[in-house]
């Protein structure tokens, strides 16, 4: 039997319970051998000057999924210099293991992007697509969305019905700004290496 992988990307910062809650549901739905968090170097649609250090996002996902032995995390995209794309990662790893499945999972705010992505076409016949329903996107727009891949891309995206997590990175960094707590917003951990490297708060 071929080797399920599951990869996990963002920019987490910070990892909260949305992404692994997500990350859980999705191994578990798919019988997944292990889920891959690469948290992304400097990424092409997002200002710079905003996103915390690379090692901070990588040592909170770390600390984050450390208690999971089917969670790993990679440096791939924060130790390579520039942009990254989605399509150059999976066909990295594709290389490192050719027999294995790949399943890009994603909330539906960034499947909806999906025909801006670099080499989209190509990414689509490389990977399956795991995506959960997310605040701001209409239900009926992501399962045509879906539909529209499936017909172009055979059993390529998959809808996942999880419990509705409304939490973002964004939230989490305004709460930290705003004096308020994110306690069970993101494992304590996590909390706790926030508190200690002062981050958000300016
Ligand atoms: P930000 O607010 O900074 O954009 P974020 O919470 O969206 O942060 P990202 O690191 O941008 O987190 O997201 C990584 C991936 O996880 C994306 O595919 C995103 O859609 C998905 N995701 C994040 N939070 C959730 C959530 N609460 N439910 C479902 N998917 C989520
Ligand atoms: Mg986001």
């Amino acid at each position: 039997m071929k080797t399920k992988i599951g990869i996990m990307g963002g920019t987490f910062d910070p990892i909260h319970l949305g992404h692994l809650i997500l990350a859980e549901e999705t191994r578990v739905y798919f019988n997944l051998d292990k889920v891959v968090f690469i948290p992304s170097g400097r990424p092409p649609h997002k200002n710079w000057d905003d996103i915390t250090e690379p090692y901070d996002r990588y040592e909170m996902t770390l600390l984050a999924t450390n208690d999971n032995p089917y969670f790993f995390v990679s440096a791939m995209e924060i130790e390579r210099a520039g942009l990254t794309y989605t399509v150059d990662t999976i066909k990295r790893l594709k290389k490192e293991n050719e027999d294995a499945e790949y399943y890009f999972i994603t909330g539906a705010d960034s499947l909806v992007d999906i025909y801006k992505w670099k080499s989209h076409d190509e990414l689509l016949k490389l990977c399956k697509f795991v995506t959960a329903k997310r605040i701001g996107i209409p239900n009926n727009e992501l399962e045509n969305l879906i539909d529209k891949i499936n017909k172009e891309h055979r059993d390529t995206a998959y809808l996942l019905t999880i419990p509705y997590i409304d939490i973002s990175s964004t939230e989490i960094r305004d709460r930290v700004k705003s004096g308020k707590s994110i306690k069970y917003y993101v494992p304590k951990e996590v909390e706790r290496y926030i508190k200690k490297k002062k981050l958000y708060i300016e």
